[in-house]
């Protein structure tokens, strides 16, 4: 079976990568979110095991030294990270996972997983960022203070991947967030095993050399 593919989301905090990423969940079948580790608090209606696995530092240390992350990062003081089993898991069934992780994450995901895509989401403009980070009111003022002047350097670094979404209005980058996820399914790499089939039809895999 076709492992499933990766799907890193990433841009700055209050860009909407949680608002985009529900609704291609929501609209589109065989993708998973990667839930990961933080040390943050929950916020707002966030549950454990659903948004993230929320653990204290000495257990995040724990898994870090056990090898359990495929990687990891310390974002806005508190320490975030992707599960290995969880990621290895999902694809290993054929599920395309959608993961949510800063910069140095992607980085780190992408040396050892080449073969993933990446997704930088831009808001409109940094007004517009300040406006929803405030709007969100999840974060007291100092929280969002740092969160951007953060995204002054994170977005710089929009260029390390492959697509773009820029979120002006929310349902056109929905449709492009679904429409990049849709035509990874599509490369040639993921297609093989399907064009193998068809090929036999006709007479075998030799045919691409008529
Ligand atoms: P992130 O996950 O990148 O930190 P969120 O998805 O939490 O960002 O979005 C930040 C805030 O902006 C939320 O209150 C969300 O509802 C709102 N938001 C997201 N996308 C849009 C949009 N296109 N237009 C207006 N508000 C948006
Ligand atoms: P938030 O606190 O807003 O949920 O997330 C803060 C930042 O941490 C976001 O940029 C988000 O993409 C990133 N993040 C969430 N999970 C992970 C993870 O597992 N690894 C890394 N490197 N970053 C993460």
């Amino acid at each position: 079976m076709k492992r499933g593919s990766l799907i890193i989301v990433s841009g700055p905090s209050g860009a909407g990568k949680s608002a985009l990423v529900g609704h291609a969940l929501a609209d589109l079948d065989n993708l998973e979110f990667s839930v990961s580790y933080t040390t943050r608090a929950p916020r707002g209606k966030e549950r454990d095991g659903v948004e993230y696995f929320f653990i204290d530092r000495r257990e995040f240390e724990a898994r870090i030294a056990a090898g359990e992350l495929l990687e990891w990062a310390e974002v806005h003081g508190n320490y975030y990270g992707t599960s290995r089993r969880f990621i290895d898991d999902r694809t290993g069934r054929g599920t395309d996972v959608i993961l949510d992780i800063d910069v140095q994450g992607a980085d780190i995901i992408r040396r050892k997983r080449p073969e993933a895509v990446g997704i930088f989401v831009m808001p409109p403009s940094f007004e517009v960022l300040q406006t929803r980070l405030t709007r969100r009111s999840l974060d007291d003022a100092e929280v969002i203070r740092r969160r951007l002047e953060r995204a002054c350097g994170e977005i710089r670094r929009y260029h390390e991947y492959d697509y773009l979404v820029v979120n002006d209005g929310l349902d056109a980058a929905v449709r492009d967030l679904e429409a990049i996820i849709l035509s990874t399914r599509r490369r040639m790499s993921a297609m093989s095993g399907a064009a193998r089939t068809i090929m036999k039809t006709f007479g075998g895999t030799h045919a691409e050399n008529p």
